[in-house]
């Protein structure tokens, strides 16, 4: 489903991290892919995922940094001459921000989150449209949660967070859209990774899905990543601006 295709996936910490299950995933369905890490702390760790991969580009980047936005597009045109799409899969908010009332948010926390968690997607997403335009076109793919429109304990201003990351992919894909640049977004259920394991009492939401979601359970890696493969391919060419929910169907239920 994308072969010939080449792609960047930004949020790789671990190899329980959703964007290494979707790199898996799209690699198997025939991309070449540039991973990114964040630090040297984890260079070593994404280095050893992406061996795994055939011949991958491993570039730095810290999503807050312009500058090292723009060296990534420069090192995907130098190595690939193009881009045809994105998966964002990167998140932070403070961790003190995440186990006390939401009223309690500082300045600093809320600016960070929303910078790391949104604000990342309009500038990376910026910076490969040269890129995916040279190839005809693209799909840029985040991933988001419920708590952006529903209230759950603890996730707090990183829910803030995902409601602005939500409203972006609506103006990028109206923005991106005479380009035949697609933007959408993947709603996960929870899913045990380190970006999770941040929020206080996150085994207690795991355990309300396993209860009340239609299908009664969790969601796994792999059925975000084969959804996300659906979302960067052809097959999903009709498709931009939406939000797509793979959550064992729990946002449908009335929560009785
Ligand atoms: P994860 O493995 O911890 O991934 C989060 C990634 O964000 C990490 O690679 C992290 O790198 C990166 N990141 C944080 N700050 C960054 C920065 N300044 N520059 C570049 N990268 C940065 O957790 P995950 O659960 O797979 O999260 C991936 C996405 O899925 C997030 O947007 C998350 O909100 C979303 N999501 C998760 C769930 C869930 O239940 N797990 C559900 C719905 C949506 P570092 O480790 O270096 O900080």
């Amino acid at each position: 489903m994308l072969s010939n295709k080449y792609g960047l996936v930004v949020g790789v910490a671990n190899k329980r991290s959703i964007s290494w299950a979707i790199a898996q995933a799209a690699a198997a369905a025939g991309a070449r892919l540039a991973l990114t890490y964040q630090s040297e702390r984890l260079e070593e760790n994404v280095r050893e995922l992406a061996a795994k991969l055939e011949q991958p580009l491993v570039v730095p980047c810290d999503v807050t940094s312009d500058q090292q936005i723009a060296d990534l597009a420069a090192s995907i045109d130098r190595e690939f001459g193009g881009l045809d799409f994105l998966v964002h899969g990167a998140a932070f908010a403070p961790p003190a921000e995440l186990s006390s009332p939401f009223v309690q948010t500082s300045r600093e926390g809320f600016r960070i989150a929303l910078d790391v968690s949104a604000y990342s997607l309009v500038a990376l997403t910026r910076a490969v449209v040269p890129l995916m335009e040279r190839r005809g076109g693209g799909s840029v793919l985040t991933l988001t949660y419920l708590g952006s429109q529903r209230v759950f304990t603890n996730y707090n201003v990183m829910g803030v967070a995902k409601a602005a990351l939500e409203a972006s992919v609506r103006y990028l894909a109206s923005d991106l859209g005479p380009r035949n640049i697609r933007v959408n977004a993947i709603s996960a259920g929870p899913i045990k990774t380190l970006a999770a394991m941040g929020i206080a009492g996150f085994s207690n939401i795991l355990q309300i899905y396993r209860d009340r979601a239609p299908l009664r359970r969790n969601v796994e890696l792999g059925e975000v990543a084969d959804t996300a493969v659906f979302l960067l391919g052809a097959g999903s060419r009709a498709i931009t601006g939406e939000i797509v929910m793979v959550d064992a169907g729990f946002s449908v239920s009335g929560g009785i």
